[in-house]
C-alpha cells in the first residue's frame, strides 16, 4: 500500500515541477499544506473521483487558492485529473489555472480571492444539513488570509448556526507574502478567537499525518459546533532552501534552481 509519505513526497515534487512552468507557483504556501491535503484526500473526504457531482460527496474548499499546484498534484495523485495534465499548469487555455476553476473535476468552487473560501463551505455545510445529505464541508485557510474580515463573518455564522458538519483547516505556517502574520496584522491568541466565535479548536502539527488523521476522523470534536484545526506548519516544507522563508511564496524555479530543490527534496524526505 502506498504510505502518506511516498504521497506527499510526489505531491511536493509535482509542485516543484509547476514551479518551473513558465508563470512559476506559489511554492512555499504549497509545500506548507502538503502533508494536510494528502491526509484529507488519502484517509478523510468521502470522495469519488470517478464520480466527482456525487451528491453526498464531502465538499472540500482550498480558500487559500493561491496554493493550486498542491492541490492539482493531490487531485491527480487520487484519480481525478490525468498526471500528465500537471504539465499543462499555468497555461492558457488549461483547466490548470494559477488559482482553481470550477471546471476541473475536483473543484467545488474557485477561489484565490482570500477569505471566501470558509463561507462557501459554510453554505454548503447548512445546505447538506438543510436537506438531510450527508455531506461535510472542509475549508483550507491560510494563516495570512485570517486577516480578512469576511472570514470572521463566516466563523461567526458557523458558530451561530452550530455547523458541526464543517471543518475549517488553518495553514498555520506563520508567514504571508509580506513576512511575518504577527508583524503585519498579529493573530493571537488565535486558539481563544476560534473558541470565542462557538468553534472547537483543535492544535497539531500539520505535518504529522498520524494526528492530523486522528482529528480528522473524529469529527465533530464536540456536537453541535465547527471544528477548526490549527495546524502549525512550515513554509516551504520539505525543500530546505525554502524553508520557512517569506521569499517561497511565489517563485518561478530557473533549471537549475528546479534541480537544486529536487535535490534537496530528496535528501529531506527519503
Ligand atoms: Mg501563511
Amino acid at each position: 500500500m502506498t504510505t502518506h509519505d511516498d504521497v506527499a513526497y510526489r505531491v511536493r515534487e509535482r509542485v516543484l515541477d509547476m514551479g518551473a512552468t513558465p508563470n512559476g507557483a506559489h511554492i512555499g504556501g504549497s509545500l506548507s499544506c502538503a502533508d494536510i491535503l494528502t491526509v484529507l484526500y488519502r484517509d478523510v473526504l468521502r470522495v469519488r473521483p470517478e464520480q466527482p457531482e456525487w451528491p453526498d460527496r464531502d465538499r472540500f474548499v482550498l480558500s487559500k487558492g493561491h496554493a493550486s499546484a498542491a492541490l492539482y498534484a493531490v487531485l491527480a495523485e487520487f484519480g481525478f485529473l490525468p498526471e500528465e495534465e500537471l504539465a499543462t499548469y499555468g497555461a492558457y487555455g488549461s483547466r490548470l489555472a494559477g488559482h482553481p476553476l470550477r471546471r476541473l473535476p475536483g473543484v467545488e468552487f474557485p477561489t484565490g480571492s482570500l477569505g471566501h473560501g470558509l463561507s462557501l463551505a459554510a453554505g454548503a455545510a447548512l445546505a447538506a444539513r438543510r436537506t438531510g445529505g450527508r455531506a461535510r464541508a472542509f475549508a483550507l485557510l491560510g494563516d495570512g488570509e485570517l486577516q480578512e474580515g469576511s472570514v470572521w463573518e463566516a466563523a461567526m455564522f458557523a458558530g451561530h448556526q452550530g455547523l458541526a458538519n464543517l471543518v475549517a483547516i488553518v495553514d498555520r505556517n506563520g508567514l504571508q507574502i509580506t513576512g511575518s502574520t504577527e508583524e503585519c496584522v498579529g493573530l493571537e491568541p488565535l486558539a481563544d478567537r476560534w473558541r470565542s466565535f462557538g468553534w472547537s479548536v483543535i492544535q497539531v502539527d500539520g505535518h504529522d499525518p498520524e494526528a492530523l488523521r486522528e482529528h480528522l476522523t473524529a469529527l465533530p470534536a464536540e456536537r453541535g459546533r465547527p471544528t477548526v484545526l490549527l495546524a502549525r506548519t512550515v513554509k516551504g516544507k520539505g525543500v530546505p532552501m525554502f524553508e520557512d522563508k517569506k521569499k517561497s511564496h511565489s517563485v518561478q524555479l530557473t533549471r537549475r534552481l528546479h534541480k537544486r530543490a529536487l535535490f534537496g527534496l530528496r535528501k529531506v524526505t527519503v
